[in-house]
Formats: structure tokens, sequence, C-alpha cells
């Protein structure tokens, strides 16, 4: 939806790069504004522990509020926003809100618990992340090691400079997982060097891990692979009680999905993480 109403507003400009810099001029506008009239929330997740089936830590998934349109998910607003060259807007935002979060949980005297954000190539790649990381952390005065960075395999396999910018991620001390494990091209020889904490199997393995032998098969080879590189590996879109006892079998560690929860609004989360009422 986001993406007719970038482009609705200027079909009048045959000229191809007129027509992109007037879309890209209103869908920023939109952008700036919803942040500033706070349209943007962060849903969460939970991802649970496959052996204590407690929470170990939520995913962070942008939402936009739109007065005229309702909630817009993230699939209708990122890749517009990263083919646009704007990502780093909606990065930003969504690194300083998960951050607050944190210091607003922590300040309140609750358990820690760890949020995972997701970086687009932009802000993964961008000079300044590290510094903005280091940033947010510093205002916010959490411990870094409960935040998570998500990134995606071509992400970290696209430039020379990603091994060093997770580097110094990891140096700061924050997590970073690779998300949507399997469903690139994952060269494996990459990921020995990756200085990465876990890896998030794609939903599309789980999805038939019971019905497809060749399914289960690669997931339980993704499963010792992680293993023996030292790495934490959480299967995503887990749906039903069987694929998660399936999981566990195979000794996955975590599991997110539907069938524990879905990602819910902050109010929700709370009354999760806290027993709040
Ligand atoms: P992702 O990071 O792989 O996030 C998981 C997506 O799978 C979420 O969709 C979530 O709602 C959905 N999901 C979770 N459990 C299940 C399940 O059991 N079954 C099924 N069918 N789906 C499940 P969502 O929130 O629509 O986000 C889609 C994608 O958009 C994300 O995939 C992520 O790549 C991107 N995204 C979301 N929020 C952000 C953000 O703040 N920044 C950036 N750069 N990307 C974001
Ligand atoms: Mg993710
Ligand atoms: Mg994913
Ligand atoms: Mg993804």
């Amino acid at each position: 939806r986001a993406k007719e109403m970038g482009k609705n507003n200027y079909v009048m400009y045959d000229s191809n790069m007129e027509h992109r810099f007037f879309e890209k001029l209103t869908f920023e506008q939109q952008l700036r504004q919803a942040i500033r009239q706070n349209e943007f929330e962060l849903y969460y997740q939970p991802q649970y522990s496959l052996c204590t089936q407690e929470i170990i830590g939520l995913e962070a998934l942008i939402r936009w509020n739109h007065p005229k349109f309702g909630l817009i998910m993230p699939n209708d607003i990122i890749p517009l926003a990263e083919e646009l060259g704007i990502a780093t807007l909606l990065g930003d935002f969504v690194l300083q809100k998960a951050c607050e979060q944190l210091s607003h949980w922590k300040e309140c005297g609750l358990q820690p618990v760890k949020v995972a954000i997701n970086l687009s190539p932009q802000d993964f790649l961008s000079h300044t992340i590290v510094e903005k990381v280091q940033h947010s952390l510093n205002q916010s005065k959490i411990e870094p090691k409960f935040l998570e960075l998500e990134i995606t395999e071509s992400m970290a396999m696209d430039v020379s400079n990603a091994i060093s910018i997770m580097k110094e991620l990891n140096q700061i001390g924050v997590q970073i997982a690779i998300d949507d494990f399997g469903k690139g091209f994952s060269s494996l020889n990459y990921l020995k060097n990756f200085p990465i904490q876990r890896l998030k199997i794609d939903r599309s393995f789980v999805n038939d891990i019971l019905a497809n032998q060749n399914d289960a098969k690669i997931i339980n080879a993704i499963i010792h692979l992680a293993h023996t590189l030292n790495l934490e590996v959480i299967a995503e879109g887990v749906e039903t009680k069987e694929q998660a006892e399936f999981l566990s079998s195979l000794k996955c560690d975590e599991a997110q999905g539907y069938f524990y929860g879905k990602p819910m609004p902050l109010s929700d989360i709370e009354k999760l993480l806290f027993k709040w009422e």
C-alpha cells in the first residue's frame, strides 16, 4: 500500500528520473512525517528456549499505524525504503526505540530480556552503524548483550568490510544473528569467518519439516553445523506443537513462531513477560 501511495501521486510524470525523484521525495516526506507523528510502532514476538520453555528474547518488528490506510506491514514499507535509499530513517528509529524500551524496563527494575532488531543492508553497511549502536547504548545505559542485530547472509557476504563491521559490533558487546538462514545462497566458507552468535533457520524449512524428509534433513544439518561452530540456533515460523517437539528432538536451541505467540504490541508483550494485567 505504501508503494501505491508513493507512485500514484506522480503518475503524470513520464520521465523516469523525474518520476523517481518525486516518488522518493513524497515517500521520504511521508516517512519523516510519520516518524514525527509517532505512527511507527514496534511489535514484539517472543522467542522460547526449547529446553526450558521460557522466553529467552524478543524480536522487534516494525508496524506503521497509518491514519488512512490502517496497519501497514514491513514488507510494504522496508523494500520500498531500501529501493529509494532511505531505509536508515527507519533503522535509526527502530534502534532508538528498542533501546529506549529496554532502558524503560530496566528503570522499572524488571528482569532483563534480550531484544533483536532487523537491520537493512543500508543500516548495516552505512559507515556510521557502529557509532549509532554505541550512541544508542550510551543514551539508554543498557547492557550491550541485551541487544541483538539481525542481518541476512547476503548482507554479511556483500562487501569486504562486512566482517570488520561485525567484529566492531561484537567488540561493543552486542549480539549478531543471521536471519532467514538457508534462504539465500549460504556459503559455508563465509559462515566460519563470521563473528556471530546465532543462526535463525528460515521458516520455509520449518514449514514442511514433518512432511518433507529433505527439509528435516536440511534442518538437522543446519543445527549440527551451528553447534559445531559454537552458534546458537533458533527456528523461525514454528506454528505447531508437533514442529516444536520435532525441533526439540533435533536439539534445536530455540523457537519462534505463531505456536508460541504472534508479534504483539507492547502492552501485550508486557503482560506475557511480566505477568502484568
Ligand atoms: P523476519 O525478520 O524474518 O521476521 C519474521 C517474520 O515472520 C515477521 O513478519 C513475523 O510476523 C513472521 N512470522 C513469525 N512467526 C511466524 C509463523 O509462525 N508463521 C508465519 N507464516 N510467519 C511468522 P513481519 O513482521 O511481517 O516482517 C517481515 C519482514 O520484514 C521481517 O522478516 C524482516 O525482514 C522485515 N522487517 C520487519 N521489521 C523490520 C525492521 O524494523 N527493520 C527492517 N530493516 N526490517 C524489518
Ligand atoms: Mg528477523
Ligand atoms: Mg527471518
Ligand atoms: Mg527477513
